[in-house]
């Protein structure tokens, strides 16, 4: 029974197609073939639905489906009392939460799909975790005596005694990478949506003035030269930095950051690193997510790292020093938990090739360009 519990079955709402396949999946299942229904699916479903109670992991359904639909994953054993959220059955499944600290910068790194925007989604209290009972999801009590153990108790508790006044007090700010979710939660819950929003930069950096930070973030920001620019009329690097600017000038208890540094050169990177550090008070939270290893290092106090299997499970880790969880992303070994994640530890090597001189450029170019002029709002370029 204990080897059953740490296995974990998607089926890819994407993929699955009961209607144009023979369902081989459920055909070919030796449990099934004894008479238990471990895959249910007909002809007419929406989608497979597998048992991970009666699984016994053998794979061969993996092996059958001709649309690739189905992960069979083994868990680490311990991992099951730890699950945070499960969407639904056969969907992802998230472990742990990261635990973010008064007054300090939480960094979360990991690669993609592995749970990030979901752990987020947590900690701003827009997405209530379910424990993996999705069936039968605990209440808010239920729920906070089981992270007693961990600051989260307390950090859910100053949420809900807000009377849930979340949106208000906090502040989300997502990547355009994460389109979707980014607009979902600032139109749900910070009531603005950057491409969204009607107006001049400047003006709409007025309504939300509450810090009265709006000079010394249009510095810091280089927002000056759009400052009468449309929103809609902003490049991607523009729009980036503008939308830290909305987030910073707000005054907000719990300060989050997909991937702030995305379309942002090396300069506005730093800038951007420093607004966010200028976020911190005693009682205030701050939670990057970045993949930018050296803004991490800039940025945060200490670091989450998050690993698993992209679109099936995440698991995070207990939280490390700065130096710490960059070595164990790099890694790809948590030694707390002796556990391995990734095949090969990732490594850079310095090229010593030498840059090729002009002629040389001149020699193999293979496409020669007219002058161009490129003109969009106040800017052009040549
Ligand atoms: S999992 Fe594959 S074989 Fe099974 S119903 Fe879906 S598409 Fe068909
Ligand atoms: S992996 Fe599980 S669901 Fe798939 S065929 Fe084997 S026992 Fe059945």
């Amino acid at each position: 029974m204990a080897d059953r519990l740490t296995r974990i079955a998607i089926v890819s709402s994407d993929r699955c197609k009961p209607k144009k396949c023979r369902q081989q999946c459920k055909k070919s299942c030796p449990v099934v073939k004894t008479g238990k229904l471990c895959i249910e699916v007909t002809s007419v479903s929406k989608i497979a639905f597998i048992s991970e109670e009666l699984c016994i992991g053998c794979g061969i359904c993996v092996k059958k489906c001709p649309f690739e639909a189905i992960q069979i994953i083994n868990l680490p054993k311990d991992l099951d009392k730890d699950t945070t959220h499960r969407y639904g059955p056969n969907t992802f499944k998230l472990h742990r939460l990261p635990v973010p600290r008064p007054g300090q910068v939480l960094g979360l790194v990991g690669t993609n799909d592995i749970g990030k925007s979901t752990a987020l989604k947590v900690l701003a209290g827009k997405l209530k975790p379910n424990l993996g009972r999705f069936n039968n999801p605990p209440d808010w009590q239920e729920i906070l005596t089981y992270f007693q153990v961990s600051e989260l108790q307390n950090y859910f508790t100053r949420i809900l005694e807000d009377d849930l006044k979340v949106p208000s007090k906090c502040t989300i700010f997502y990547s355009f990478m994460d389109y979707i979710n980014y607009i979902a939660l600032f139109d749900l819950y910070v009531d603005h949506i950057p491409t969204a929003v009607q107006g001049k930069v400047g003006q709409v950096l007025d309504q939300k003035n509450e810090r009265d930070m709006k000079a010394e973030l249009c510095a810091d920001l280089e927002l000056n030269q759009v400052i009468d620019r449309n929103v809609g009329d902003l490049s991607g690097g523009e729009l980036q930095r503008f939308a830290i600017a909305i987030v910073a000038i707000q005054n907000a208890e719990i300060y989050m950051f997909d991937e702030p540094s995305s379309y942002l050169d090396v300069k506005q990177r730093l800038k951007a690193a420093q607004v966010i550090r200028s976020l911190l008070r005693p009682n205030s939270y701050v939670i990057v997510v970045e993949h930018d290893l050296s803004v991490l290092d800039y940025l945060s106090d200490f670091i989450c790292c998050l690993y698993g299997k992209p679109g099936a499970y995440g698991v995070v880790t207990l939280p490390f020093s700065v130096r710490e969880g960059i070595n164990i992303f790099l890694a790809g070994f948590v030694p707390t938990e002796n556990l391995r994640f990734l095949d090969e530890s990732l490594t850079f090597t310095v090229a010593e090739t030498p840059l090729a001189s002009a002629e040389e450029i001149e020699t193999y170019a293979r496409y020669k360009y007219p002058t161009m002029t490129k003109t969009q709002g106040g800017s052009s370029l040549r």
